[in-house]
């Protein structure tokens, strides 16, 4: 029996990468899956598709993390059409390397950074808890240079975000337990997506601060998740777990 039959999930950013890897995951495990994309329009139908061609349920919905009611607009068709939502998980993101010290440009890429991985996140998961069910999932796509800023100049912005959304989360589960609603961190490592292409010289001389000395692939992040996703992870919430091959060890 699928662990997730009858579960309703909702991935932001599902169209490629880990957030992908995901949906498909959380579909094979039985779950009805409803993704948003930014862009990705044909890479979104072409997952549908995919699951919809194994039995499962997908629904693919363009709507930008970075604007509240497009989410909010997503959430509710979601509801409409799989009839509950019991799991949401925030993948969506954007990277930028720039050092604090740098100064060309504006802050146009700095608050778009914000607005898509910790305002995105955080209006997602309050729209969402008008829905969720008691005994719910939030498990939200951090990163592991939360928590150690990897030994190169450039991630600050994006370090401070993701280290935000570890923070809200342990506050959300606390805001949320009373429910029975689960609220965790995935910190991933390196981990080869269009993101992070692990063929590059950065890959290389990333690979020598992971203990197993290589990327991890999508799959190894989304196995995580359905896990805390799954009834056998009820009593995990508030946590932060780094799926990281030990970069962070
Ligand atoms: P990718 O760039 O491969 O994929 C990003 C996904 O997010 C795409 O589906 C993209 O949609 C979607 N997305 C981006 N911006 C928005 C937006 N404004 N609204 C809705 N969807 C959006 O990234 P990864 O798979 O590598 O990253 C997924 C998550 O994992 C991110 O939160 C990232 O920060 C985190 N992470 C990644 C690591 C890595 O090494 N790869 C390591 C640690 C954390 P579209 O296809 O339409 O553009």
């Amino acid at each position: 029996m699928n662990k997730l039959n009858n579960k309703t999930a909702f991935v932001t950013g599902g169209s490629r990468g880990i957030g992908a890897a995901v949906v498909k995951k959380l579909a094979k495990e039985g779950a009805a899956v409803a993704f948003t994309y930014a862009n990705s329009k044909s890479k979104a139908e072409e997952l549908v598709k995919a699951i919809e061609q194994s039995g499962g349920k997908a629904l693919a919905i363009k709507a930008d993390s970075a604007n509240a009611n497009e989410v909010e607009t997503a959430l509710l068709q979601t509801v409409k059409q799989f009839g509950n939502l019991d799991i949401l998980v925030n993948s969506a993101g954007v990277s930028t390397y720039k050092p604090v010290d740098h100064h060309e440009g504006d802050l146009t890429e700095v608050n778009k950074l914000v607005s898509v991985n910790l305002t995105g996140v955080t209006n997602t998961v309050r729209a969402a808890t008008k829905y969720i069910s008691n005994n719910g999932r939030i498990i939200s796509i951090g990163s592991t240079v939360a928590e150690k800023a990897s030994g190169f100049a450039g991630f600050s912005d994006y370090a401070g975000t993701k280290a935000a959304i570890a923070g809200y989360s342990r506050a959300w589960a606390w805001d949320l337990g009373k429910k029975g609603i689960t609220v965790n961190t995935v910190n991933p490592g390196p981990t080869a997506t269009d993101m992070n292409p692990d063929n590059t010289e950065f890959a290389e001389s990333m690979k020598s601060k992971i203990a197993l000395g290589r990327y991890g692939s999508p799959d190894e992040i989304a196995s995580v998740v359905a896990f805390l996703a799954s009834p056998e992870a009820s009593f995990i919430t508030g946590a932060t777990i780094n799926v990281d091959g030990g970069n962070n060890a």
